[in-house]
């Protein structure tokens, strides 16, 4: 058994906002707008979880409308989502995710984010890894109106009984 998800997301930035990503809090100017924490890459790894399992997509399982998930700690949410990966007898391989953010510099801070999602999807840190890149000042993203991120994760079957 073996399966790949892909995962997508944007959030858009503000002021007075906590910027979080993959579980660590960054110092900067803005943060990200949303309903939950807004961890533009937490997300983007749930939905590639969620996508792998064939469950659909993230807001299906959180939607913005609840007030369960105001605010919501998206490590918390990944948690649940790493229950149904086991459930459906997986565990990750691998993760691979982007960031896509103009600032601030992420490098210092990526060493960080790549430990706490070892962590949360139960893979060795050199199997989570976790890169940033700029669009060169093109694009919403360039022009910091927002942050996106791309993950893409591969399960591999723990028994024979995968769904
Ligand atoms: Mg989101």
């Amino acid at each position: 058994m073996f399966r790949i998800g892909h995962g997508y997301d944007v959030h858009r930035l503000v002021e007075g906002r906590p910027l979080v990503l993959g579980g660590v809090e960054i110092p900067h100017t803005l943060g990200l707008e949303g309903h939950s924490d807004a961890d533009v890459l937490t997300h983007a790894v749930m939905d590639a979880l969620i996508g792998a399992l064939g469950m659909g997509d993230i807001g299906q399982h959180f939607p913005d409308t609840d007030p369960a998930y105001k605010d919501a700690d998206s490590m918390a949410l990944l948690e649940r989502v790493m229950i149904w990966v086991k459930r459906d007898g997986f565990r990750v391989n691998n993760l691979d995710a982007t960031i896509v953010a103009e600032r601030p510099k992420l490098g210092p801070f990526l060493g960080s984010m790549r430990e706490r999602l070892a962590e949360a999807i139960e893979t060795p840190p050199t199997q989570a890894n976790i890169k940033a890149t700029t669009t060169e000042g093109l694009g919403p993203c360039g022009r910091q109106e927002g942050m996106a991120a791309f993950a893409v994760v591969s399960l591999v079957g723990e028994t024979v009984h995968g769904r």
